[in-house]
């Protein structure tokens, strides 16, 4: 989607801090971290939001959630951290390309998204 901030992230349009790209998926820092450790994780194809994803996504779904120890431990928070994946207007998602959070360092638990 060309109007899609994500999408332009994912094809390099708009700049952002990668932590980890394969073919699937992108990561970068979040831009305004809530924690020290504050990751994005999208799929380099559009998906607007959990809500939408399909049968056919399993495969970039399971990619997500597998990468996210690893990338958890090598930005710095090696015991422990959450996944939080905000969907649709009741649950507060902004950008409106499937997201993944992972948050963490020295305080994971508490509000903050
Ligand atoms: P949501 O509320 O949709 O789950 O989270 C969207 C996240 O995207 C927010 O945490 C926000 O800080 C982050 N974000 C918004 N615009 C940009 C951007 O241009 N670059 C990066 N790296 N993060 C962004
Ligand atoms: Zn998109």
């Amino acid at each position: 989607m060309s109007d899609c901030l994500f999408c332009k992230i994912v094809a390099g349009t708009i700049p952002s801090q990668k932590v980890y790209e394969d073919e699937l998926i992108l990561a970068f820092k979040d831009i305004h971290p809530a924690r020290p450790v504050h990751v994005l994780v999208v799929p380099k194809k559009h998906i607007t939001s959990l809500a939408s994803a399909t049968a056919e996504d399993a495969e970039v779904l399971g990619r997500m959630l597998v990468k996210a120890n690893e990338i958890a431990v090598e930005q710095g928070s090696p015991g422990g951290f959450r996944v939080i994946i905000n969907t649709g207007e009741i649950g507060q998602q902004e950008v409106p390309h499937l997201h993944m959070h992972i948050v963490g360092g020295p305080d994971p638990v508490g509000p903050m998204l």
